[in-house]
């Protein structure tokens, strides 16, 4: 099985995905993940990546494109992927089919975490004590949400259009969203 975890900064799709990818055995890919590594390791690439993120500005789909190739390389599971913060705009979900074709995958399903914003800004700023991430401030986080919207949230009509969306309310206990996904996951 093969799905895509969309939704807001601070929908909590990081933590979502832990747990969907214990439950089917798949193969988490964070392409936020995969950047904050490259930029840990202060290559020229990830010091470019570095001030990208920091500003809440996607880094380019050329980018994107080579760290998540490098990642499914070393990563062979055969039982699937749950993409998490990827595909971000309309490009990068015809790169995500591209993909998937040359490795004869088929995707399964886009799970969509819907959390209004103000929830969103609450927890994020939490986190900004918990995680200390530099992109988790007031003013970076509302530049996220607007690309947000201007260039993930228009995915949702696609991918509804293709019969994939599965639309999740969010809001409440970590363990109540997740039975949430699991049951309509469990019924695909
Ligand atoms: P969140 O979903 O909370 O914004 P992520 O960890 O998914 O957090 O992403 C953090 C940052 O990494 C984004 O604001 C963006 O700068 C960059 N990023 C992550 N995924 C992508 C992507 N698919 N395309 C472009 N930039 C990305």
């Amino acid at each position: 099985m093969n799905l895509i975890l969309l939704g807001p900064p601070g929908a909590g799709k990081g933590t979502q995905a832990l747990k969907i990818c214990k439950s089917f055995n798949l193969t988490h890919i964070s392409t936020g993940d995969l950047l904050r590594d490259e930029t840990k390791s202060e290559s020229e690439l990830g010091n470019q990546i570095k001030s990208i993120v920091e500003s809440g500005n996607l880094v380019s789909n050329e980018i994107i494109l080579k760290i998540l190739k490098k990642f499914i390389d070393g990563n062979n599971n055969q039982n699937g992927f749950l993409f998490d913060g990827f595909p971000r705009n309309k490009e990068q979900s015809l790169l995500l089919n591209k993909l998937m074709n040359e490795i004869n995958f088929k995707l399964d399903g886009v799970i969509m975490l819907d959390v209004n914003k103000d929830l969103l800004l609450d927890r994020i700023l939490k986190r900004k004590k918990d995680e200390g991430r530099a992109d988790d401030n007031e003013e970076v986080l509302q530049n996220r949400l607007r690309i947000y919207l201007e260039e993930t949230q228009p995915l949702i009509e696609i991918y509804e259009n293709e019969n994939l969306l599965i639309k999740i309310d969010g809001v409440g206990e970590i363990n109540q969203v997740n039975q949430r996904i699991n049951t309509r996951l469990e019924s695909l």
